[in-house]
């Protein structure tokens, strides 16, 4: 469902690259198994579990190239971290919903397990590239091997695991690569930063005008900085994991260093081409595009 260029670099690691959406050989599970309600991101409402109107019969989107233009922005934006084939492929072994009705229940519940146990897998595969987290590189090794495990199972198995603790389990060691990162970006920067603040998870800062702030090593996890003003705000070495970035205003921002940010918030912001992003991102095509800025 996604949208993006290559004209930067970008250099997603091994792990990651298969972690990326390939819709080619998922039957439209985003499509089908997510409700979404009528508002600037969906033209329209649509309850879970029925296809949204726009999917065709071989399971591509019929309006794919103006989704923007066409009202549903948030489908651009959406990220199923490579679950969709994941759960088309493996775990259903090819079958599709619609040739074979008496699976779609159960595939439409393991979609968003699977979608959750692969962001895991990206956040991990992510912190095992970081020199920073050295110290804890074995049992982050394990726990990406648990979870990638985990993605074979069969469907019934799937559907009876404890999801939060498991994420529970990874939050853990991803809060400690978080620490190490920021701890040594900290003392590298320690001349020029001021006084460590403690944002909170969560924090709402939405719609702030945040024009060139200092966020650097800072832990933002899951702040909410919709629509926020970061023109020229330096993020780097920051712990962006689950910032909501809608609308967010990131041209001219540097998020080089910082961690866990991924690909569907970027898309769901607004940038130029000087924005610095993790080489691992790229650039978002309608960033550049004047008909799909909206
Ligand atoms: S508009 Fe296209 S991409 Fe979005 S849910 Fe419908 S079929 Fe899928």
């Amino acid at each position: 469902m996604t949208e993006s260029h290559n004209d930067f670099s970008s250099v997603p690691n091994k792990s990651q690259l298969s972690m990326k959406a390939d819709c080619e050989n998922c039957f439209g599970l985003c499509c089908v198994v997510l409700p979404f309600s009528a508002s600037s991101d969906f033209a329209r409402d649509k309850d879970a579990g029925h296809a949204c109107q726009n999917l065709q019969s071989d399971f591509r989107c019929g309006i794919h190239n103006r989704l923007r233009e066409s009202g549903f922005r948030g489908c651009t934006v959406y990220d199923c971290f490579g679950a969709g084939q994941k759960v088309s492929q493996v775990t259903f072994e090819g079958r599709d919903w619609r040739r074979a009705p008496g699976i779609r229940e159960q595939m439409f519940y393991v979609f968003p397990i699977m979608r959750q146990l692969h962001e895991l897998i990206w956040y991990l595969s992510e912190a095992l590239t970081l020199r920073q987290a050295y110290p804890i590189y074995d049992a982050l090794s394990l726990a990406l091997d648990k979870t990638e495990r985990l993605t074979y199972l069969n469907p019934d198995s799937l559907l009876e695991l404890n999801i939060p603790e498991h994420r529970a389990e990874v939050n853990k060691l991803l809060l400690q690569t978080s620490e190490l990162v920021r701890d040594e970006a900290r003392q590298r920067y320690k001349d020029s930063l001021k006084r460590k603040k403690n944002h909170g998870r969560g924090i709402d800062l939405i719609g702030a005008n945040l024009k060139r702030a200092d966020f650097r090593c800072a832990n933002l996890r899951g702040a909410y900085l919709i629509a926020a003003d970061l023109r020229g705000a330096d993020l780097r070495a920051a712990d962006l994991i689950g910032v909501d970035f809608r609308d967010a205003d990131l041209r001219g921002a540097d998020l080089t260093e910082s961690i866990f940010l991924t690909q569907s918030q970027i898309n769901s912001a607004l940038g130029d081409a000087d924005t610095k992003l993790p080489p691992s991102l790229t650039h978002p095509l309608h960033w550049f595009d004047p008909d799909k800025k909206k």
